[in-house]
């Protein structure tokens, strides 16, 4: 349900009708949107009488939101700004902000090395993965807390924002202290124990789709974020599974408008996991720029052959070069810049 003010910030009618919401029918209340004018009411709204506060002075409408995902939806505001710096700005509807970084932190020098790659292009964030979800037991698991560490010093020598993949809640308080961004994996996206520990922060999270959600359950999924008080929240489309083999998974390019109208929060196109092979990471690279992404994340490594994890699918130096550079016309062909 939605409640607009006439007034901007009535911090009176505010204290009243969060204090008859919550006492009255139990319903928790968020404050939204710019102006402060709007209160996004969630629970189970059924049981609130309408009229009631419909009649209330002060109040300009009231409406019930029929989607299940009530802070997420576009209904309450148009776009989310995730401000990184005062130059780049995730939602920003002339930017496409890029993040650049190997999957996996491997080595301190490689780390280095490809965080140059990406420093060199302009990049204002650094991803790297420090504990990996691996589809078999034996595979690198990565390198844990130590990973986090290497991360914050490329982060601090390139001045560069990081982001890392968090799989469980206690590791929260490394998280806090060593990267910059949460993301959330596609294998965790329903997880939703791990969802409602990182409501409760406050820095951005990358929400990957999960390998076979719908929209509507990857926007739940954005839900419990926000309804735990993070409003920092990005999507990110990183391709899903299909009948499909020859590519690693069908990337869903179709959910980039689709989320336009659903939702308010940015959407980051992941051409890399999805693709699964380097020669076809630009391709898809464009794909997602021109269908209208807010920003792509990327993986690129100094040496790809020699990672210890998705070597198969890494931008050396000379495709990422041209995957900026093509990436870079495209964005100017639709009016935007890359960031
Ligand atoms: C990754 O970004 O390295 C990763 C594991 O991605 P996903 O969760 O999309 O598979
Ligand atoms: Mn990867």
């Amino acid at each position: 349900m939605l409640i607009v003010l006439k007034k901007k910030n009535d911090a009176p009618l505010l204290k009243e009708l969060q204090h008859l919401l919550e006492k009255k029918f139990g319903c928790p209340s968020h404050l939204i949107g710019e102006n402060k004018r709007v209160l996004a009411v969630t629970g189970d709204t059924s049981v609130i009488d309408i009229n009631q506060l419909k009649s209330m002075e002060g109040v300009k409408s009231v409406d019930r939101v029929d989607r299940p995902y009530k802070l997420a939806t576009r209904e309450t505001k148009n776009r989310t700004l995730i401000e990184v710096s005062k130059d780049c700005v995730i939602g920003d509807p002339k930017s496409v902000v890029i993040i650049a970084g190997p999957c996996s932190i491997d080595s301190e020098g490689d780390l280095d090395e490809a965080a140059a790659m990406a420093k060199s292009r302009g990049v204002k964030i650094l991803r790297g993965g420090a504990y990996k979800p691996r589809t078999g037991p034996y595979s690198f698991q990565g390198k844990g807390i130590e990973g986090l560490k290497l991360m914050k010093k490329a982060g601090e020598k390139y001045g560069m924002k990081t982001i890392s993949e968090i799989m469980k809640s206690e590791d929260i308080p490394a998280f806090e202290e060593y990267v910059d961004m949460y993301q959330i994996g596609a294998r965790n996206m329903q997880n939703y124990e791990l969802l409602k520990a990182l409501g409760k922060t406050r820095k951005p999270i990358l929400l990957k789709r999960g390998l076979a959600a719908t929209l509507e359950e990857w926007l739940l999924a954005a839900e419990y974020l926000l309804a735990g008080g993070n409003p920092n929240v990005m999507l990110c489309e990183r391709g899903i599974r299909t009948f499909e083999e020859e590519v690693r998974f069908t990337l869903c390019l179709g959910s980039v408008p689709a989320l336009r109208e659903m939702t308010h929060l940015p959407i980051i196109v992941d051409p890399s996991h999805a693709m699964g092979k380097t020669r076809w990471v630009k391709d898809a690279a464009l794909g997602g720029v021109a269908v209208g992404a807010d920003g792509l994340i990327i993986e690129i490594h100094p040496r790809p052959q020699t990672s210890a994890c998705d070597a198969a699918q890494l931008l050396d130096s000379e495709h990422w070069n041209d995957c900026m550079d093509s990436m870079t016309a495209v964005a100017k062909a639709i009016g935007k810049k890359v960031v």
